[in-house]
């Protein structure tokens, strides 16, 4: 039987990321990336509408963003000359109406005192900005000048995992089906083959499949998959000012290329866990939900012609929408990183980064992740994010 200081389940971007950065932490030990799903077919990760903001209700949120930022400016210092993800800073505009308007406000104030080139915008202010928007039932927005955009998911992925076979990473090709426990610490995992592979420390990061693998360690995690419907549209007019703009009713849209993508249309409410293997689009939801809501806001998005869609998992959190961090309290050699409720993906470097820290110091120094941890989920304590999208 194999033997590995640190088991990660779940090769995607989060672990992918705490990988890499226990390497660039000086972690000398022996590492096994398990992966069940080598072409990421069905993660989060390459299913994510692939955007970065600056824009949550709490500090903690909005540092793990700004560190990823960092990451993107210095791309290719950190991942070599050609390192490209296609970064494109076009901002978030987040809008509200009256009842709203509270919440932004005090977003506004937190993102401020955070260092975020956010402005707040009166409905008169907006129009003016941008040309394209119907301000009707707008009392403010705000948005994004820099900081904030859209990226290539794939190839952030693809940077993480090319940089990973130069770090004496085992990428192992396999499904955890179970987890060894001894007391307080896990010892193993088995494997769909049969196989046993003994763990010194075991990391979840397997997105919204996370409370199964918990679970699989008999430690309860509040993640579960809730599905999420992409729409691509095409539309005469192009807006290139135009940034991932949502919509007080939780639509939002931004551009891709040549065209525009929109989701956000479910509604949580009395929202119970996707079945995974969902992968259907639920048209309804565009020509009912979507599309009214982007003809209003948009007038020239009146004809619009849907010409594909996607639907991907969030890895949901239903305590509270935020993230869990950190190694379970009792249990201390399982290690979370899971329910990132919709902001995963630009939270995964600088959770691999806290993480790998942890690990291989024995406490968090770039970033304190301890507000994240495991404790609050035990109490039914809620730490929530309000800028869930
Ligand atoms: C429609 C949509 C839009 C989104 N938009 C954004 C966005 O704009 N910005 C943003 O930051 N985030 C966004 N997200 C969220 C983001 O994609 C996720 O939070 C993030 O990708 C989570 O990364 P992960 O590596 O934890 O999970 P995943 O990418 O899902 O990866 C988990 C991996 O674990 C593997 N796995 C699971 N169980 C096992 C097992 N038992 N054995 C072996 N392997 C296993 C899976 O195969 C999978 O590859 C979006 C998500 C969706 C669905």
């Amino acid at each position: 039987m194999a033997r590995y200081d640190v088991v990660i389940t779940g090769g995607a971007i989060v672990g992918s990321s705490i990988a890499y950065y226990l390497r660039e932490e000086g972690f000398t030990g022996s590492i096994a990336l398990i992966e069940r799903d080598p072409q990421f077919a069905h993660a989060a990760t390459t299913l994510s509408c692939a955007s970065i903001r600056q824009q949550f209700s709490i500090p903690e949120n909005i540092r793990l963003s700004q560190f990823t930022l960092g990451l993107f400016r210095r791309l290719t210092d950190e991942f070599g000359p050609d390192a490209d993800i296609g970064f494109r800073e076009g901002g978030y505009l987040i809008l509200a109406g009256d009842n709203g308007l509270p919440i932004l406000r005090a977003n506004h104030a937190t993102q401020m005192a955070e260092g975020a080139d956010i402005v707040l915008e009166d409905a008169e202010q907006l129009q003016k900005r941008f040309s394209w928007i119907s301000t009707e039932g707008i009392s403010a927005g705000a948005y994004g000048r820099t900081g904030e955009g859209w990226f290539d998911a794939h190839a952030m992925l693809g940077l993480f995992r090319k940089a990973l076979k130069t770090k004496n990473i085992d990428l192992i090709t396999a499904e955890v089906t179970g987890i060894e426990r001894v007391g307080n610490r896990v010892t193993a995992v088995t494997l769909a083959t049969g196989e046993r592979l003994e763990a010194g420390t075991l990391f979840n990061a397997a997105g919204p499949n996370a409370g199964k693998v918990s679970a699989m360690a008999g430690l309860a995690l509040p993640v579960e998959p809730r599905k999420r419907n992409v729409f691509v549209f095409e539309a005469r007019e192009k807006f290139a000012d135009m940034p991932l703009m949502v919509d007080p009713s939780g639509v939002y849209v931004r551009p891709e290329g040549s065209v525009y993508i929109t989701g956000g249309a479910e509604s949580e409410d009395g929202e119970l866990a996707a079945d995974v293997n969902d992968f259907n689009p639920d048209w309804g939801l565009f020509e009912e939900v979507i599309w009214p809501v982007l003809a209003t806001r948009v007038p020239a998005f009146e004809a619009i012609k849907a010409t594909q869609a996607w639907v991907g998992h969030y890895d949901y959190n239903a305590l509270d929408q935020n993230a869990v961090i950190g190694p379970h309290p009792e249990v201390t050699n399982f290690i979370f990183a899971n329910g990132f409720s919709g902001h995963g993906l630009q939270q995964a470097p600088a959770v691999g980064k806290a993480l790998a820290e942890l690990l291989v110091h024995g406490a968090y120094r770039t970033i304190d992740c301890s507000a994240f941890g495991y404790q609050r989920v035990a109490e039914g304590r809620a730490f929530r994010e309000l800028n869930v999208i």
